[in-house]
């Protein structure tokens, strides 16, 4: 069983993406774990708080290194198995493929999500293992890059795709359609299905599907305006 670990001071907002679809059902057959910390639980100081003004000024709070700290420990104690700490921020590695795969080989994922003005540097430079974002753009806190580390690591762990879904990696990621062959706007126009997908010619299929990678996909898709 893999397990994850999210230190946040919003644990609640996780709770409805954790128990639906795949990953609820990874969680319900025990094929991983995932156990929220609240950050306020590890403050020792008066009405938990957790934060403070930032050296130097400047606008908002930054995240205290003490109750990480000691979250931290409390988790990492007593487990003998290969543990990785990551933390969420702007300016760490962009998550990629190639890290999920990675990742994927620990037996403990330990998680920690930023907000506010974001964390101590302290926690980046003697605490985590590894920084990471998922892309260039700032978001108010860590835990959508959680779950989407999760969600992304998770789909790679045997068991945790049924046999609906499939794993792909992005190179292998290709265009789908559905009924029907003919879609008609508002406006009469028409939007077919290619024909390759209709002729029954898994060779042909294959090939077609071969030659999109995500980067092809994003230039030639292009935007239906609606209304
Ligand atoms: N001024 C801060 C940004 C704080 S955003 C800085 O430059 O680091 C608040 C928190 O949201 C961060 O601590 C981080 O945990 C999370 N966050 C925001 N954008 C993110 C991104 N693109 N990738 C990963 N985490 C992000």
């Amino acid at each position: 069983m893999m397990k994850f670990d999210i230190i946040t001071i919003f644990p609640k907002i996780l709770d409805s993406y954790l128990q639906e679809s795949i990953i609820g059902r990874a969680i319900e057959r025990k094929i991983i774990k995932v156990k929220k910390w609240d950050l306020r639980d590890f403050s020792v100081l008066r009405h938990a708080k957790i934060d403070d003004r930032p050296y130097g000024g400047g606008p908002g709070m930054v995240i205290q290194v003490d109750p990480i700290y000691k979250a931290i420990r409390k988790i990492t104690s007593r487990d003998k198995g290969k543990i990785r700490i990551i933390l969420f921020s702007p300016r760490g590695k962009k998550l990629n493929d190639k890290m999920i795969s990675r990742l994927a080989k620990y037996d403990r994922l330990v998680l920690i999500s930023g907000r506010y003005e974001g964390v101590d540097e302290r926690v980046a430079k003697y605490i985590a293992d590894e920084s990471i974002s998922i892309g260039d753009y700032v978001l108010s806190g860590g835990e959508l890059p959680a779950m989407v580390l999760i969600e992304a690591v998770s789909r790679s762990i045997p068991g945790v795709l049924g046999k609906l879904e499939s794993l792909e990696t992005i190179k292998g990621s290709y265009p789908v359609y559905t009924r029907p062959e003919i879609f008609v706007s508002r406006e009469g126009k028409k939007w077919r299905v290619p024909r390759v997908l209709l002729e029954g010619n898994h060779d042909k299929i294959q090939k077609w599907r071969d030659k999109y990678d995500n980067s092809y996909t994003i230039r030639k898709t292009k935007k239906y305006k609606l209304n």
